[in-house]
């Protein structure tokens, strides 16, 4: 039945740790997938997480299926966390949002939502570069990659392959341009609180856009800020112009997930609430949000200061400025296909680093392996 498949090639991003698992060297590093690890080089589940987590198990909740849209109180909070308390569209009912599988079961939403109900066009712009997986999951939603009257996908904050965000000038700029050529905003917001260590600052650009009156959608990721990757945690959101709209919207969504998955996964999103609506495990979070993004910036500065006392050629500057998980580090493909033979560290192709993979006790190694692939 089957004879006819043609074997697929492995994910560029997740095929990173393939190759990285099956190397058997002590001094092996894994800096392709976007995990953050703590200075140990381990998963780090967030204290807030295990707090949450106590409390869901002594209230011990039944495993009933959740709604269509997801857990009503969940949704909310994620709404206010990404528009702030103080949103029009928030304080006026007129955001439709539902519960999603993490952040690509947002987008997936989103495109299957666009493609089937936004008239103006079959076409998202996406930027170059990009999350590898944004031209799949577009292409799968029907959507094109098409000249003109498009759906333009931006990252919100921490900019992933490149960790370079426009500043809030040239994000008013962008605003103004998307206004006047009556371009549709679609926001990827996977990393609220990486890129700053401030939630509320890295939401800049989705709340300056709704103030500026531009209807959004929106695509939350809790994998990265709450560190709940497996569980799945993400919402999805469309801002509308009342609540009858919104009420229309609403049960458009519905109709859309309902032969996807047809209702989302209950753990992570409990989870995810019980933070956002404590106030105490709410500034836990945030102090641990920043204390993550903080070791990122100190890998930065290690590891730069590292290069540059090699005597690396090159600049490598971009290290200390880029903002977020990800270094676009500027090595070539034969460069990163020679730290993987040679050196058993593990990246993208494009040269991509996960900052989160480094820590104090490989960083130097890193740092000499990368400055003799330079050399050459
Ligand atoms: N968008 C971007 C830009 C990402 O980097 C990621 C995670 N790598 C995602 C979306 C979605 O990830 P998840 O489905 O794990 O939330």
């Amino acid at each position: 039945t089957w004879s006819a498949v043609p074997a697929g090639p492995p994910d560029p991003i997740l095929g990173v740790t393939e190759a990285f698992k099956a190397d058997k060297d002590s001094r092996k590093i894994n800096l392709g997938v976007g995990a953050y690890r703590d200075e140990h080089g381990k998963p780090y589940v967030l204290s807030s997480v295990k707090k949450a987590e106590e409390s869901l198990t002594a209230a011990q909740p039944d495993k009933e299926y959740l709604p269509i849209t997801g857990l009503p109180g969940f949704t909310q909070n994620a709404a206010k966390l990404a528009y702030g308390a103080e949103s029009k569209p928030l304080v006026e009912n007129s955001i439709a949002v539902t519960q999603s599988i993490s952040g690509t079961g947002a987008l997936r939403i989103g495109g299957a939502f666009l493609g089937r109900f936004y008239p103006h066009a079959k076409a998202i712009y996406l930027p170059v570069p990009s999350w590898g997986n944004h031209t799949p999951i577009f292409r799968d939603s029907g959507l094109e990659n098409a000249p003109e009257k498009s759906i333009v996908l931006l990252h919100a904050c921490a900019h992933n392959p490149t960790g370079v965000d426009p500043t809030q000038e040239q994000w008013r700029e962008i605003s103004d341009i998307l206004k006047e050529k009556k371009l549709f905003p679609f926001f990827d917001m996977a990393y609220q609180g990486f890129a700053s260590g401030s939630t509320s600052r890295d939401a800049f650009a989705v709340r300056h856009f709704v103030s500026e009156g531009h209807q959004i959608a929106l695509s939350q990721s809790f994998a990265k800020n709450m560190g709940l990757y497996g569980e799945r945690v993400g919402a999805f959101s469309l801002t509308t112009v009342d609540p009858e709209e919104k009420a229309r919207v609403d049960s458009q969504l519905k109709i859309v997930i309902r032969p996807m998955y047809s209702n989302p996964p209950v753990h992570g999103a409990r989870i995810a609430n019980t933070i956002l609506s404590s106030p105490e495990l709410y500034a836990q979070w945030e102090s641990e949000v920043k204390g993550m993004a903080d070791r990122i910036i100190s890998m930065r500065e290690k590891l730069y200061d590292t290069l540059v006392g090699l005597q690396t050629p090159g600049q490598w500057g971009h290290i200390k400025s880029q903002i977020g998980m990800f270094s676009f580090t500027g090595l070539t493909q034969p460069q990163t296909k020679a730290l993987a033979d040679k050196a058993h560290i593990y990246m993208t192709a494009d040269g991509r680093i996960s900052m989160a993979g480094l820590n104090s006790s490989n960083i130097e190694y890193f740092a000499e392996s990368v400055s003799k692939a330079v050399k050459g």
